[in-house]
C-alpha cells in the first residue's frame, strides 16, 4: 500500500513538475519581443523558484555570444552531471536531487531550463518515513494487543489444565469429578462440556465395574461358604455319623456346579466385553430349524415353530445360537412343563423379528430392563430356588449389542414372557 500510494503521489508530482517546465518554456519564449530577448522584464515577473529552477538562454549574434543565466543557475551548471540510466531528461549534479532537463531551441535562441524535483523526492521521504514509522507503531501496538488477546482466550485452557492437575494430584480421584465450565470462549465452553461428559461416563463405568467386582464376590461366596459349611460338617460328624456324609457330598457337588457356572459365565462376559464380531448372511430359518431339533429333548416342554421359509439377515450364527439358547433355557425354567414354547421367525417392514414366547411366570414391567442388569434375578425366582447366575441375560444382551440386534420384552398373552429379537435384513 505505501509503495503503490508513493508511487501515484510521486508520479502525480513529477507531471506537474514537468509541466511546470513546460509552462515556465513558454513564458520564457513568449517574452521575445523585436528578435530580443527581454530578459529583465521575464526575470522580473516570472515567478520561478531560482532555488530549484535554474534557466540559461543563449543566441549567437555578429559572431559574439549572448547568454543569461538566471540565479543561481551558473553555480548549478559548474557541479558535476550525472545521467540516469533510460532517462535522457533526467540528470543528477546534487546528491540525490534529479533535475528534469528540457532544452528548446526558436529562431536561432536556446533554451535550457532545469526544473528540480526537490519537492517529490522530499514527499518521497516524507511517505517513506511515515510508513516506516506507522508500520512500527502498528507492529508494537499488534503485539501487545495479540499478546492481551492470546492471554484472554488461553485463560479458559489454562484454568482447564490447572483444574486437571489439581484433579490428577488428589489421590483416589473423587467421585463425580467435573470441570468449573467456563461462559467464552465458546469453543473451550465446548470442549469443557464434552470432558464433564466423558468424565461422567468413565465415573459410571467405574461404578459399574465395582458393582460388578462386589456382586461377583457375593455370587462366588455363596457357594464357597456352604462348601465350606459341609466340609467343616462332615470333618466335625463324619466318623461319628457317616450317614451324612453322602448328603453333603451331593450339595458340595451342586454348590461346587453352580460356581463352576458362574465363573464360566464371568469368563464369557469378560470376553464379550473386548470382542468384536464379524456378521453374515445366513438363512435364519434354516439355522433356527436345525439347531431346535437338536435341542427338543433337552428340555421338558413342547417347542411349536412358526418359522417363515428362506428369511435371511445378517448375524454371527454363533451369537444366534447361544442367544436362543439363553433365551429357551430361561423360557423352560420359568414356566411349567406343560406351556409349551413358540418360535416365530417373519419379516415385517423390512426387518426380521424372532419371537421366542413362553406361558410362564412372566416379568413385572419395572423388572423388565433390570433384568439384562449383570446378576440381577428377580426375587420370585431366588424364592422358588430355580437355579441360575443372574448372567444369562446380561450376555444375551451384550451379544445382541455386537450384532446389531434390538431385543426387547413384552408380557406373552394370557400369560409369560416374550422376548422380540430384531434383526438388519440380509
Ligand atoms: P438367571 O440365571 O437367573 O436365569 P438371567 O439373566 O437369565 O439369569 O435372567 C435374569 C432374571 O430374569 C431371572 O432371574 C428371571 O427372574 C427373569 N427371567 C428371565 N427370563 C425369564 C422368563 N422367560 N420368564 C420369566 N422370568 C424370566
Amino acid at each position: 500500500m505505501g509503495l503503490s500510494l508513493t508511487g501515484v503521489v510521486g508520479y502525480q508530482l513529477a507531471v506537474s513538475k514537468i509541466n511546470d517546465a513546460n509552462g515556465l518554456m513558454n513564458s520564457l519564449q513568449s517574452s521575445f519581443i523585436d528578435d530580443r530577448l527581454d530578459w529583465e522584464h521575464w526575470r522580473a515577473n516570472s515567478n520561478i523558484d531560482t532555488q530549484d529552477t535554474y534557466v540559461k538562454v543563449y543566441y549567437d549574434r555578429n559572431n559574439e555570444r549572448h547568454t543569461f543565466y538566471s540565479k543561481n543557475t551558473k553555480d548549478y551548471l559548474t557541479k558535476k552531471q550525472r545521467h540516469v540510466p533510460l532517462l535522457n531528461t533526467i540528470e543528477i549534479r546534487d546528491f540525490w536531487h534529479p533535475y528534469y532537463h528540457l532544452y528548446k531551441t526558436n529562431k536561432g535562441i536556446h533554451y535550457e531550463i532545469w526544473v528540480g524535483f526537490h519537492s517529490v523526492t522530499h514527499l518521497f521521504r516524507l511517505i517513506f518515513y511515515t510508513i516506516i514509522l506507522v508500520m512500527l507503531v502498528s507492529f508494537l501496538i499488534g503485539t501487545w494487543l495479540i499478546s492481551v488477546l492470546a492471554k484472554k482466550l488461553n485463560k479458559p485452557l489454562l484454568n482447564l489444565t490447572k483444574s486437571a492437575q489439581i484433579i490428577n494430584q488428589s489421590q483416589p480421584l473423587p467421585e463425580d469429578t467435573q470441570f468449573p465450565v467456563p461462559k467464552n470462549p465458546q469453543e473451550v465452553q465446548e470442549l469443557t462440556k464434552e470432558i464433564n461428559r466423558l468424565l461422567r461416563q468413565l465415573d459410571e463405568r467405574v461404578k459399574l465395574n465395582q458393582q460388578f467386582v462386589s456382586d461377583a464376590s457375593h455370587e462366588l461366596r455363596t457357594p464357597i461358604t456352604a462348601i465350606r459349611g459341609h466340609v467343616q460338617f462332615i470333618q466335625r460328624h463324619g466318623k461319628t455319623h457317616p450317614e451324612i456324609i453322602d448328603r453333603s457330598l451331593g450339595f458340595i457337588d451342586s454348590e461346587s456346579l453352580r460356581m463352576q457356572r458362574l465363573v464360566e459365565s464371568l469368563l464369557n462376559l469378560s470376553r464379550l466385553d473386548k470382542s468384536t464380531i464379524s456378521v453374515t448372511k445366513i438363512n435364519m430359518t434354516q439355522v433356527i430349524q436345525e439347531f431346535i431339533e437338536g435341542y427338543r429333548d433337552s428340555i421338558s416342554q413342547k417347542i411349536i415353530l412358526k418359522l417363515s421359509s428362506d428369511v435371511w439377515a445378517l448375524v454371527n450364527s454363533d451369537s444366534l445360537e447361544q442367544i436362543i439358547l439363553a433365551l429357551l433355557n430361561n423360557a423352560s425354567k420359568y414356566s411349567s412343563p406343560e406351556e409349551a414354547i413358540t418360535i416365530k421367525l417373519f419379516q415385517a417392514n423390512q426387518e426380521v423379528h424372532l419371537e421366542i414366547a413362553d406361558g410362564g411366570v412372566g416379568i413385572s414391567d419395572e423388572e423388565k430392563n433390570k433384568v439384562f442388569e449383570r446378576f440381577y434375578r428377580v426375587d420370585k425366582a431366588r424364592n422358588q430356588n430355580i437355579p441360575g447366575t443372574g448372567l444369562g441375560l446380561a450376555i444375551v444382551k451384550r451379544l445382541a449389542d455386537l450384532n446389531k440386534i434390538t431385543i426387547t420384552i413384552s408380557d406373552n398373552k394370557p400369560k409369560g414372557t416374550k422376548f422380540d429379537l430384531l434383526f438388519k435384513k440380509g
